[in-house]
C-alpha cells in the first residue's frame, strides 16, 4: 500500500457519491449507458448515473399541476410515474385570485402557500404571463404549452446534437476513468514490489507523466463543455453558480461531463415523450399504459372540490387526444395498451384498469376508487 491508496479511495468514493441524485420530488430517470444506446428508465428518488462517462442520464418529473383557462388546479394529469405523486384532495384557484408566485426550495407557492412541486415545464415567467392574459389568449396558450411538452422528435434531435458536441468530452473521460482505474491497480496492489526491480523504477518513474496526462484530460473535457454551454445555455444557472465550476475543481464529478450537459439542458417535456424519444420498447410501453391509464381513471375523482375537478377536465380533453395521436404515430393503439388481462388465478374476475390489480368480487372498486372491470373471458 502507498500514501496514495487514501487519496485514490476518496476519489473512487466521491465518484460513486457524485452519481447519486436525490431529486426533491419523485422523477423518472432516462439512463443509457454508451451514446446511441436506448435508455432504461425507473420512476423514484434515488437516481444512480452511469458508471461509463460514453453514457447520460436525464431526470423528467411528471407535470404536477393542471391548466385551464379559468385557473390552475395542482391535480397532476397524464401522470406517467407509479405511485403518481398526487394530492388527496386538489388545491384550486382562478387566475384573478393569483397574487403571488414564488419559488421556495423546489415547491412552487401561490399567494405564500405551497402548491405543488416546481419541475421545469414552467417557470414563474410562463405563470404570471398566464395571469396577465385574457381567457382566449390563456386558452391558445396552455394548448401551446401542450403541444411543447410532446414533441420526441426535438428530443431526438436535441440528444444527436448533445452527443455530438459532447463526443470529446466522453471520450476524455472514457481514457481518464481507465487511467484512475489502472493507478488504483498499481497502488493498491502494490505492482511495483512485484515487479523485477529495473521495471518497477522504470514505470514509478513515469508516474508523474500520467498524472500530467491526467490533468490535461481533464482540462481538454471541461473546455469542450463550457463551449457547448455557450452554444446551448442551461437554464437556471450562471457564470458564477455553474456546475461546470465546481466540475473543474471536483474531477470525479468532471468524469461525468456528457450526463451533466444532458440533465442541464434537457427541454422539459413529459416523461412520455421522453419514453418515445429514446426508451426501449417496454419502457414506452409502460410509460405509455400509465399515462392513458391516468387520463381515463384520475385519482381524485369525486374528492376533489368542483373548481379543481373542471380545471382538470379541461386540461384532460386538450391533452389526451395529443397523447393518443402520438402514440399512434409511433404505432401503438390505446385500445391494445387497455385490453382486459386474462385472470391470474381460479377465482380472479374483476380487475382495476388502472393498477391492473385483479380481484375475487366484481362490481366493486379498487382501493385507488377505480370501478372495477370484468376480465378477459378465459381460455
Ligand atoms: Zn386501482
Amino acid at each position: 500500500m502507498s500514501e496514495w491508496a487514501p487519496v485514490l479511495a476518496a476519489f473512487w468514493l466521491f465518484w460513486l457519491l457524485d452519481g447519486v441524485r436525490l431529486p426533491a420530488h419523485a422523477a423518472w430517470a432516462f439512463l443509457a449507458h454508451r451514446a446511441g444506446g436506448a435508455a432504461r428508465a425507473w420512476f423514484g428518488h434515488l437516481h444512480a448515473a452511469s458508471p461509463s462517462p460514453l453514457g447520460w442520464r436525464s431526470l423528467v418529473p411528471d407535470i404536477p399541476f393542471a391548466l385551464s383557462p379559468t385557473g390552475l388546479a395542482n391535480r397532476p394529469v397524464g401522470a406517467a410515474g407509479r405511485p403518481a405523486e398526487a394530492p388527496t384532495v386538489a388545491q384550486a384557484l382562478r387566475w384573478e385570485d393569483v397574487k403571488e408566485l414564488s419559488v421556495v426550495r423546489g415547491w412552487l407557492r401561490v399567494n405564500g402557500r405551497r402548491f405543488c412541486a416546481h419541475t421545469p415545464h414552467v417557470n414563474l415567467a410562463d405563470l404570471r404571463q398566464l395571469v396577465a392574459m385574457d381567457p382566449a389568449a390563456r386558452a391558445t396558450r396552455i394548448e401551446w404549452l401542450l403541444q411543447r411538452w410532446l414533441r420526441p422528435t426535438h428530443l431526438r434531435r436535441r440528444r444527436r446534437v448533445l452527443l455530438a458536441h459532447t463526443r470529446v468530452a466522453a471520450a476524455c473521460n472514457a481514457t481518464a476513468l481507465a487511467l484512475f482505474a489502472a493507478l488504483t491497480v498499481w497502488f493498491a496492489g502494490d505492482l511495483a514490489a512485484r515487479l523485477p526491480a529495473g521495471w518497477a523504477e522504470r514505470l514509478s518513474r513515469t508516474l508523474p507523466l500520467w498524472f500530467g496526462y491526467l490533468g490535461l484530460l481533464h482540462v481538454l473535457a471541461l473546455f469542450s463543455i463550457a463551449r457547448l454551454r455557450k452554444r446551448h445555455p442551461w437554464p437556471g444557472t450562471t457564470a458564477k453558480d455553474s456546475p461546470l465550476l465546481v466540475a473543474a475543481l471536483f474531477p470525479p464529478q468532471a468524469l461525468r461531463l456528457r450526463s451533466l450537459a444532458f440533465e442541464k439542458s434537457q427541454p422539459p417535456q413529459h416523461p412520455l415523450a421522453c419514453a418515445l424519444a429514446f426508451g426501449r420498447p417496454e419502457v414506452v410501453r409502460e410509460l405509455a399504459f400509465n399515462v392513458v391509464a391516468d387520463l381515463r381513471w384520475p385519482l381524485g375523482a369525486g374528492r376533489d372540490e368542483p373548481l379543481a375537478t373542471e380545471i382538470a377536465a379541461w386540461h384532460r380533453a386538450r391533452l389526451a387526444p395529443r397523447v393518443e395521436e402520438l402514440l399512434a404515430r409511433h404505432g401503438i393503439a390505446v385500445a391494445d395498451l387497455l385490453a382486459a388481462p386474462a385472470p391470474d388465478g381460479p377465482a380472479s374476475c374483476a380487475y382495476c384498469p388502472r393498477c391492473r390489480a385483479q380481484f375475487v368480487a366484481a362490481g366493486g372498486r379498487c382501493p385507488h376508487g377505480v370501478a372495477l372491470a370484468p376480465l378477459a373471458p378465459r381460455g
